[in-house]
């Protein structure tokens, strides 16, 4: 018996609490400050450039081969990024890429919205790529770990966060 009246008391508690009810995609949740979305790329928010260099570390880390790159000799005899694809329709979302890119040149967006009509959608390139990348917040720097303790991350990660020294 008492178990019911528990249980009828959860049901009359949530009756009446304050309804939650998101209008997506007109409202869009705020991501989790460490939400691994789309791979993208970075550029030197100064110069523009992009900051990879071709290492193909990403690319050879990738469990799932979802990244294709075009290297070529640059003008200084070095190498340079000609083309870089991302087949994201393989990707896993698993941040490898991103970890281990020397020069923080890919990062997880906070890009969701994937869905396309054809299969070709789910091909980006290196261009599309820096457009999310210059849109997005990189996620690294987006508030936990203990050497980003005053950011604004939500307050609910604050348990978390406390626990950063151990986690990283
Ligand atoms: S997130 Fe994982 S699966 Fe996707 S491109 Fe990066 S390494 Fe590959
Ligand atoms: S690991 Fe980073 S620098 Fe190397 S190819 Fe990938 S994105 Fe470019």
């Amino acid at each position: 018996m008492l178990d019911e009246v528990k249980g009828f008391s959860v049901t009359l508690k949530r009756l009446f609490a304050p309804k939650v009810t998101q209008q997506y995609p007109d409202e869009k949740r705020a991501m989790m400050p460490r939400y691994r979305g789309l791979p993208s790329l970075r550029s030197d928010p100064d110069t523009g450039e992009a900051l990879c260099v071709a290492c193909g570390l990403c690319a050879r880390i990738c469990p799932t081969s979802c990244l294709d790159m075009n290297v070529v000799p640059s003008e200084e005899g070095d190498r340079e990024l000609a083309e870089f694809i991302l087949k994201s329709g393989r990707c896993l979302f698993c941040g490898f890429c991103a970890q281990v890119c020397p020069v923080d040149a890919i990062t997880m967006s906070q890009e969701y919205e994937l869905t396309v009509m054809e299969r070709d959608g789910l091909v980006y390139t290196k261009t599309e790529l820096a457009t999310i990348g210059g849109q997005s917040p990189i996620w690294w720097e987006s508030g936990v770990g203990p050497e980003n303790q005053q950011t604004n991350a939500p307050s609910y990660y604050d348990p978390f966060r406390d626990k950063g020294a151990e986690l990283y």
